[in-house]
């Protein structure tokens, strides 16, 4: 497993690393020993083992399987999952330096790491039994398992008070009939967390709605189909049935209550460390395109002067840069809210995403733009950054509704937090 035990202090100190920091002050976002040393072996990884066939699983939609043999080999796949079930027991701070050193060369490969960290394992520790623990996390912890998440359905995307897929009693316990779409990776998972309404909940009610544990390997489960997509072409979205699934007590994850939407709300609230890591992917996209586009623009010479010289293509860089770092801090400052076994807050963490999908999407596409006719080129990789950021503006949940929360919870008087809004009088 990968190796650092973090302190209590090597947690909260942030040591001033040389380049990374003015001379007099310290960067509160700045990385600890022990995230840079972690960040480093994310780096490796993804230089040597991911960036090589990035392109391939783009152009041949194939699963990256060789992906996931070389996050599993260098233990980079259970450092969320506690200690206790092999884990590093490592938080959100840590799972974004990871996810945005892997994105930075393939985001199909990053999201492997993604549904690892801030997917089903992160809510089976946070939110289940030690039933759901034993039999789960160690699986997580050791890379043994792909796991995945079923919420969205046909008619309930957004709306996701829309869905129908629901348990119908059996026994001790249930049957699961519905279907799924767009599950990240369904066809090739072990285990999905489907949301679904327990009995007595109606579609279009939050009243009800609940979450289990499937094995998607039980009698009942099938995969209908997979997505044909624009980007983010490796790891393929499936359509799932469950057909009659047989749902034991120890299988819940949240128990819906027809007379409440607490189980509604308890899992919304966890998808914020989904939202992170989809903001932490964005965020380490756009930077390996800002990268090459400055490494092009300085290499590529038009006459006897580089590219680079064009102070209007500077400009492009300085917004380009600056939208990716003001998107970074609010990235550094949700994930740090958290805290060690906790939950990023809504407000900031929508902020984070929002901030972070359109950063993504407008440096990609000035990426492409700066490379003029090679940007728009299969053979150059800008392009296919770009087609992948397009695809995590949606998931986690759209840019509008990550703007609908963020206006919706500012006209109910809530501020993020920091000190610097006054909170508005009550009306
Ligand atoms: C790459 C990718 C991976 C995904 N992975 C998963 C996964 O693993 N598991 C899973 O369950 N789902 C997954 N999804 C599905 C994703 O969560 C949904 O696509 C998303 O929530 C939007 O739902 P929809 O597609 O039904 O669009 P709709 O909800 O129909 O929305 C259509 C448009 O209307 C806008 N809109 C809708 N309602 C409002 C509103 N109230 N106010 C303003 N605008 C609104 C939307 O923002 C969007 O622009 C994934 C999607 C993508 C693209």
């Amino acid at each position: 497993m990968w190796a650092p035990r973090l302190s209590r202090t090597s947690r909260l100190h942030h040591p001033v690393r040389s380049g990374a920091v003015a001379a007099r002050g310290v960067d509160p976002f700045a990385d600890t020993d022990d995230q840079a040393a972690l960040r480093d072996l994310a780096r490796t990884v993804a230089r040597r083992d991911l960036a090589p066939r990035a392109r391939h699983w783009d152009e041949t939609e194939e699963f990256p399987d060789a992906s996931l043999e070389a996050l599993r080999r260098s233990e980079l796949l259970g450092i969320t999952v506690g200690e206790r079930w092999g884990g590093a027991g490592l938080g959100d701070v840590e799972a974004a330096i990871v996810l945005e050193e892997l994105a930075r060369v393939d985001v199909s490969s990053a999201i492997l790491a993604q549904l690892g960290y801030n997917g089903p394992p992160r809510a089976i520790e946070h939110l289940g039994s030690d039933a759901l623990r034993d039999r789960w996390l160690p699986l997580a912890a050791r890379g043994e398992a792909l796991f995945c998440i079923g919420i969205s359905e046909t008619e309930a995307g957004s709306a996701v008070q829309h869905l129908r897929t629901r348990l119908v009693p059996d026994g001790e316990g249930w049957r699961l009939e519905g279907y799924k779409n767009y599950v990240t990776g369904g066809h090739r998972a072990r285990a999905c967390l489907v949301w679904c309404r327990f009995p007595g909940s109606a579609p279009g009610a939050t009243q009800g709605i609940g979450a289990v544990v499937v094995d998607l390997e039980a009698d009942g489960v099938s995969v209908t189909g997979t997505h044909q997509k624009m980007g983010l072409r490796g790891t393929s979205e499936a359509e799932l049935a469950f057909d009659g699934v047989q749902v034991r007590p120890e299988d819940v994850l949240v128990a819906g209550d027809p007379g409440s939407n607490d189980g509604f709300k308890t899992l919304i609230g966890h998808i914020n460390h989904e939202r992170c890591g989809n903001a932490a992917m964005c965020i380490g996209a756009a930077q390996g395109a800002l990268e090459y586009a400055v490494a092009y623009v300085r290499d590529r010479r038009i006459g006897d002067r580089p590219l680079a010289d064009l102070q209007g293509l500077q400009w492009k860089l300085a917004d380009m840069a600056t939208r990716l770092e003001a998107a970074r801090l609010l990235l550094g400052r949700a994930v740090r809210l958290a805290g060690p076994g906790g939950t990023p807050p809504a407000l900031e963490t929508a902020m984070a995403k929002l901030a972070a999908n359109e950063a993504a999407k407008f440096v990609c596409d000035e990426a492409i733009q700066l490379l003029g006719g090679y940007g728009y080129s299969r053979e150059y990789p800008v392009e296919r950054v770009y087609r992948d950021v397009r695809g995590l503006c949606i998931g986690a949940g759209t840019t509008e509704i990550q703007r609908n929360l963020i206006g919706g919870r500012l006209v109910r008087g809530d501020v993020p937090t920091g000190g610097a809004w006054v909170p508005p009088r009550p009306v």
